[in-house]
């Protein structure tokens, strides 16, 4: 049967119905009959009081269950269902975000827990802000105030998320700024000190000892910076410095001790001098005897004195050829126990070029010898290949066995890839765990061949950390110097080859 349709009809259907119910004629009777008749599902009035009572039954457990209670109270002042079932449902899910955070389970997806969620990486950001603030607010005080506000804001949980919004615009702004500005404060510092570098190294050039620091130093303040680096290139200046403080003590000494040896022998060359002006007085007395003497008998004891006196002469000039003499070794000694410390000092220089954990060769000693290499081979028409070693999974063997046995196995690889490669190959300390084989005459095959070889030995080499026996794998990438070549695009060519190598699984040797 086709429903009635026009709703004067239908309220004339339901008075009819309400009769022959015998119901009483209230509002409520009345609807539920029109509704009957219209076939239109039972509606009731909004019930707002019931509502509200449901509504202050429920407590809230956290500041976003909180939120949406507010919500629910809004929508049924409103008389809004779908407000009313939203707000439930928002609060059902808060409830079930603070049960799973507090039993340690992890954060529910941000669209079912957004509120919390929120909560929580603010937490995370105001930690980030605080442990950049060293980096960021050192001279800025007003900057430093409000990166304490903003950390403030965001660790606060009854905070409101408008203003923590404001706020924390407000910072990022700012933070652009300094951070820009502190990055144009570090590029301004290194040009200074490059600046200064050189500007000492035009100073010094006669000092050939200094040139190795100054090479260092220009090395470690060129980007990108690492303070381990840094710290390297410290302490081999230091050294350096401590040689030369003792070798300009000792020169000064030196230098006092030759002082008074030459006082020494201008007194000595003084009396020598008084020594021959008796002499010569005593002779000259001797003649003018001589003269007057008659008898040979006379001249005897006149003889005798003119003898005594030349064999005290004799016996002066001896006595201060000795002590002449012996003047003159200890200055060669002192002179060459100088020379040997400036020949120290020039050693300790040096070593800028070597890296001083496994004495091979730093990047600065590395480019030195590939100059020389290229040049060589350029000039015999021979080969020249280089690998890149990197050792595998090093992090974890440092985490494992600590930094201290992560050295001594860098020294042990470094002895066993000594062993292994030929005299004329050079072996540089890249990087941290990163090494280069320079090999000359040597084409590509050869040094793959060469590196697969020393695969082998390091598995017959074991390195020991307390008494553990430890397999240490290195990757490899090889490349062979193609005529004209320069020797950034071989590096890159082997580097490229070796980072092939860690991708197919590590432990092997690619071709670059
Ligand atoms: P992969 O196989 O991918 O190369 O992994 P890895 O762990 O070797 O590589 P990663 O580059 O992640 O880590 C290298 C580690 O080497 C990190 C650093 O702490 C460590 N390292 C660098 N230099 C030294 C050093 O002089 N001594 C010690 N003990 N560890 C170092
Ligand atoms: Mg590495
Ligand atoms: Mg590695």
């Amino acid at each position: 049967m086709k429903p009635i349709q026009h709703p004067s009809e239908i309220a004339r259907e339901a008075l009819k119905l309400l009769s022959a119910r015998k119901l009483s004629p209230t509002p409520a009777n009345y609807q539920e009959c029109y509704y009957e008749i219209a076939e239109k599902p039972h509606m009731q009035g909004f019930p707002e009081d019931q509502l509200r009572q449901i509504a202050l039954a429920l407590k809230a457990h956290n500041v976003a269950q909180q939120e949406q209670l507010d919500q629910l109270d809004l929508a049924i002042r409103k008389h809004s269902w779908k407000g009313v079932g939203l707000a439930l449902q928002e609060y059902v899910q808060q409830g079930i975000g603070s049960e799973s955070s507090e039993g340690g389970g992890v954060a529910p997806p941000a669209a079912a827990d957004a509120s919390a969620y929120a909560r929580d990486c603010f937490s995370k950001v105001a930690g980030l802000i605080d442990s950049m603030r060293p980096a960021l607010a050192d001279e800025d005080e007003g900057f430093a105030e409000q990166m304490g506000g903003v950390v403030h804001t965001l660790r606060d949980p009854m905070a409101d998320i408008q203003v923590v919004r404001d706020e924390f615009d407000l910072f990022c702004r700012r933070l652009a700024f300094a951070a820009e500005e502190q990055g144009q404060i570090k590029h301004a510092l290194l040009k200074l000190l490059h600046v200064i570098i050189e500007n000492i190294s035009k100073l010094i050039m006669e000092d050939s000892w200094l040139e190795g620091q100054v090479a260092a130093l220009i090395e470690a303040v060129s980007p990108p910076l690492s303070l381990r680096r840094l710290d390297d290139v410290e302490r081999r200046i230091r050294d350096v410095m401590y040689k030369q403080a003792t070798a300009k003590e000792r020169a000064i000494e030196a230098q006092a001790e030759i002082r008074e040896m030459l006082g020494t022998f201008i007194e000595r060359l003084a009396a020598m001098n008084d020594s021959s002006t008796r002499f010569h007085g005593r002779l000259e007395d001797g003649a003018r005897k001589l003269e007057q003497v008659k008898t040979l008998e006379d001249m005897a004891p006149l003889l005798s004195e003119v003898i005594q006196a030349t064999r005290t002469m004799a016996e002066d000039t001896e006595r201060s050829r000795e002590e002449l003499a012996a003047l003159r070794e200890k200055v060669q000694a002192t002179e060459s126990e100088i020379a040997k410390l400036h020949l120290e000092l020039n050693n300790a220089s040096a070593m800028a070029r070597h890296d001083p954990l496994t004495n091979t060769l730093n990047r600065k000693g590395l480019d030195e010898v590939m100059v020389r290499e290229i040049a060589a081979m350029q000039r015999k028409g021979t080969s020249l290949s280089l690998a890149l070693l990197d050792i595998d999974n090093f992090k974890q063997l440092n985490d494992r066995l600590g930094h201290a046995a992560g050295d001594e196995a860098l020294v042990h690889l470094v002895g066993v890839v000594r062993a292994c490669i030929r005299l004329s190959d050079s072996l540089a300390r890249y990087g941290g765990e990163e090494f280069v084989v320079l090999m000359p005459d040597t084409p590509l095959d050869e040094a793959m061949t060469a590196m697969s070889r020393l695969q082998r030995e390091l598995t017959r080499n074991f390195f020991l950390a307390n008494n553990e026996k430890v397999l240490i794998t290195f990757s490899a990438g090889v490349a062979q110097l193609a005529t004209g070549e320069s020797q950034e695009d071989a590096y890159q060519r082997a580097d490229a080859a070796m980072y092939l190598a860690k991708r197919a699984g590590k432990n092997r040797v690619l071709a670059g």
